[in-house]
């Protein structure tokens, strides 16, 4: 798919079915209502599909701006409630803790979707701190092998660009980031190679980000009629016949909807 594209809607469905559940969630840990949570996905899912910018990045990134926006406009009210004008000129809101918070729904998010053993090496390794020696035993491969496999489920992770030709290779870089003993140190590449540096730096921080991510908090999905009311604002002219949006017409509400089930997702 192009940026800049509008999108049909199998492909916002299916961007839907993937990111929803974590919008939805970092919408709801920072507002705290279900219904302020859910227009926030409306807005993401809807400037999506004008956008055709459908990355899961970009979309938790578009909801953490909404939700600061959100936030301040709140703290803006209050304040003018309270008629003193000197109190509303600089609202306190806490951009950079949503944006974190997204960063690690993310992160939680790509981990679950690691092979089981590769998910668990990594937490192992690096949430844990098990010594990889011990950790190959585990696994009945050789410590090169098993630090061969980390890599390749850092890199499994890791979101940025992948460089050709002269710059130093992505998976020497993960290897690096890991700390793998026979990581290749690409020392004077790196010296002059600043956009090697961004990447070296951007795998440290992913290792970082591992290391220190809390146990898995639960994604919440939006409630069922959201991915309906959802559909209605991408697709104005969808026809009423068509499958997969009126299927869903009648979602259970209340709280007990918003259960952390992949079978709540209303495609
Ligand atoms: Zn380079």
């Amino acid at each position: 798919m192009s940026e800049g594209t509008p999108m049909a809607g199998a492909e916002i469905e299916d961007a839907y079915r993937e990111a929803a559940p974590l919008v939805h969630t970092l919408a709801l840990r920072a507002l705290g209502s279900v219904d302020e949570a859910e227009d926030v996905v409306r807005r993401v899912f809807a400037a999506a599909a004008a956008s055709g910018d459908l990355a899961p990045q970009s979309l938790l990134r578009d909801a953490a701006e909404r939700v600061t926006g959100d936030l301040e406009r709140r703290v803006r009210a209050k304040l003018s409630a309270l008629d003193d004008p000197r109190l509303g000129a600089d609202a306190v809101t806490d951009h950079d803790a949503v944006v974190a918070e997204a960063d690690r729904i993310l992160l939680r998010s790509a981990m679950s979707r690691l092979d089981e053993q590769r998910r668990t090496l990594l937490e192992r390794a690096l949430v844990h701190g098990d010594p990889r020696p011990e950790l190959a035993m585990m696994t009945g491969v050789s410590t090169e092998d098993l630090e061969a496999m980390l890599r390749d489920a850092l890199l499994e992770l890791w979101t940025g660009p992948r460089m050709r030709g002269e710059h130093a290779p992505a998976a020497d870089l993960a290897s690096r980031a890991l700390g793998n003993s026979a990581a290749p140190p690409h020392s004077d590449h790196l010296g002059r190679c600043r956009e090697c540096r961004d990447v070296s730096r951007s795998l440290n921080d992913l290792v970082g980000a591992i290391a220190r991510m809390p146990s898995a908090g639960p994604v919440l999905p939006p409630r069922g009629g959201c991915g309906t009311r959802c559909a209605r604002r991408w697709q104005p002219a969808r026809s009423p016949s068509r499958t997969g949006v009126r299927r869903h017409a009648a979602p259970p509400s209340g709280p007990s909807a918003v259960a952390p089930s992949s079978s709540s997702v209303p495609w």
